[in-house]
């Protein structure tokens, strides 16, 4: 079953980061709205042969499954993470009312937000908005998590160790959002659009491939907060922050440590890294 409530973990981090509740107070609609989702989605039937198949030659399964989207079921999902952005960048407002326009007429479709090689959604929707690709990739992961969750969630069973090498989800084809060290020392990277998570390399960074530690940075916060960190790379300069999941046992599912730890993007930022998927107060913040 996929895990479209997140409520329960949400509350339970503001808990934990009680100083930073009134800023995350923006994810809420969203959190909200993806636990009353109920996609018509019907889920993808691949056998483990046929997956196989796909990974085997570097292909996401979105790639050759593309998924039944719905313009009238995903709009309201699209409209409250819309809402959640104008409400935390009003400068925002008049790309996204152009947005909402090209979605009504047809110009931007559900496709259009799907992630693709090397982007987040096929440039449509920043083409007829002007918003930035970082906004529409922010939108989209919003969007159509709950959809391509439910998609995705039968096959997920069949990604078996060695089956899948690359930095990008072998279900949907979206670049990693966060990371979890998992026994063994091993990175578990998390999907924010699916929902999924796949075993990596140690060492190699997932966006530009670059392997060793020289080429990796490490930052912390200052007050220690054990076992968070971030892994940015010195080649490509992008970032993913880590959980070790044998220090923190008592962390929510990747997302929401994500979107639950903002301080760790400000220092970043500050540090001239950049995120893969974008997060809300990192938009809202104007980078
Ligand atoms: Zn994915
Ligand atoms: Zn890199």
């Amino acid at each position: 079953m996929p895990n479209l409530d997140l409520r329960q973990a949400w509350s339970d981090l503001l808990r934990r980061r009680a100083a930073l509740a009134p800023s995350l107070e923006a994810y809420a609609p969203i959190i909200e709205r993806w636990a009353s989702e109920a996609p018509t989605i019907r889920p993808l039937a691949w056998s483990a042969e046929e997956c196989r198949a796909r990974w085997a030659l570097g292909l996401p399964l979105l790639a050759d499954a593309p998924p039944p989207l719905s313009a009238a079921d995903l709009e309201d999902t699209l409209g409250e993470a819309m809402e959640s952005l104008g409400a935390a960048d009003e400068t925002l407002a008049p790309g996204l009312q152009r947005l909402a326009e090209a979605w009504d007429s047809g110009g931007v479709v559900p496709e259009s937000l799907l992630p693709e090689p090397g982007r987040l959604g096929s440039g449509a929707a920043e083409t007829a908005s002007g918003l930035r690709p970082g906004v529409i990739g922010f939108l989209a992961c919003a969007t159509l998590r709950p959809t391509l969750e439910t998609y995705v969630t039968p096959v997920r069973a069949h990604l078996g160790a060695g089956d899948w090498m690359l930095g990008v989800c072998p279900f949907c084809g979206a670049p990693p959002g966060f990371v979890d060290v998992v026994e063994g020392g091993h990175r578990r990277l998390a999907c924010h659009f699916c929902g999924s998570a796949w075993i990596f390399a140690k060492l190699r960074c997932p966006f530009c491939g670059v392997e060793g530690t020289k080429d990796m940075a490490r930052l912390s916060a200052e007050d220690g907060d054990a076992g968070y960190l971030i892994a940015g790379c010195r080649q490509c300069h992008a970032y993913l922050k880590e959980l070790d999941r044998r220090e923190r046992w008592n962390g929510g599912p990747a997302i929401v440590e994500d979107w639950g730890s903002p301080h760790l993007d400000v220092i970043a930022h500050r540090q001239g890294f950049w995120r893969g998927v974008p997060s809300l107060l990192q938009l809202a913040a104007g980078s």
